[in-house]
């Protein structure tokens, strides 16, 4: 197993966010976290990159115990995360936002080909490498934030949300690059309200709610599964 997560709870104060979660990533898979606002997506990602830790329970990446660890560490093993809103540098470049993401390798020749191969997913960051990045639009800046996250070289890529506030077509752009990343060996987490978008794109899925793995299942089952049809997938 990748990644697994045993009966995990995190605490902001005294307000329980995570209430006993337990989930498993294989190497190459591709899970998608679905709910609702609060149900405790964003914090299960937190807590796998090391910005909370878990009052109790535990967090193994490929057998390490890594829920005591700092995030830079839990980055160096190989875990990138892409939070929500997209936080690249506003008054950075392209290309140097996506130097950024590799600021924990030493491999120069390697982050040259990395680059190469961001600019061959995302074009558009190509031809805008010396822009500053508040210059370009949300989707660009949703890509520059998968790309920063990628020159990182993860063995698992986490996105919290990479959709939101995007236009139809440039969510199906970035659909369609997270398959090709999941594709080319690098294993997915994706957080989405939209329901639709992430069961297709993933193989498993976890429905949370209110800090609780409500339902899992295969993304096919759940996609006609009665409550998620109902409460997720409004039909
Ligand atoms: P959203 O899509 O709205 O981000 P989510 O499923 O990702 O929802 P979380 O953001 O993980 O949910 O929030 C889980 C619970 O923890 C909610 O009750 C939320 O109010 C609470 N919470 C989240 N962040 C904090 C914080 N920094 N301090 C206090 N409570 C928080």
């Amino acid at each position: 197993m990748l990644l697994a997560l045993k009966d995990v709870f995190v605490h902001y104060h005294k307000v329980a966010a995570l209430q006993g979660v337990t989930m498993d990533l294989e190497e190459g898979g591709f899970v998608t976290l679905i709910g609702s606002n609060g149900a405790g997506k964003s914090t299960t990602l937190r807590a796998v990159s090391g910005l909370v830790h878990p009052s109790q329970g535990e967090i193994a990446f490929d057998g390490k115990e890594i829920h005591r660890s700092p995030p830079d560490r839990i980055l160096r093993m190989g875990i990138a995360h892409v939070p929500e809103g997209r936080r690249v540098f506003p008054g950075l470049s392209v290309i140097e936002n996506l130097y950024t993401g590799a600021y924990v390798r030493k491999d120069k020749e390697q982050i040259e080909k990395d680059l190469e191969k961001v600019y061959a997913s995302f074009p558009v960051l190509g031809q805008r490498m010396g822009q500053l990045a508040k210059t370009l639009s949300g989707g660009q800046q949703q890509m520059l934030a998968i790309g920063r996250a990628l020159m990182a070289k993860p063995r698992l890529l986490m996105l919290d949300e990479p959709s939101l506030g995007l236009a139809p077509l440039i969510i199906k752009e970035i659909a369609s690059i997270l398959s090709k990343i999941n594709e080319d060996g690098v294993s997915v987490i994706l957080v989405e309200q939209n329901a639709e978008l992430a069961l297709e794109l993933a193989q498993y899925g976890y429905v949370l709610e209110t800090g609780r793995v409500a339902l899992e299942g295969e993304a096919g089952g759940l996609m006609n599964n009665e409550h998620v049809r109902r409460a997720y997938l409004g039909i």
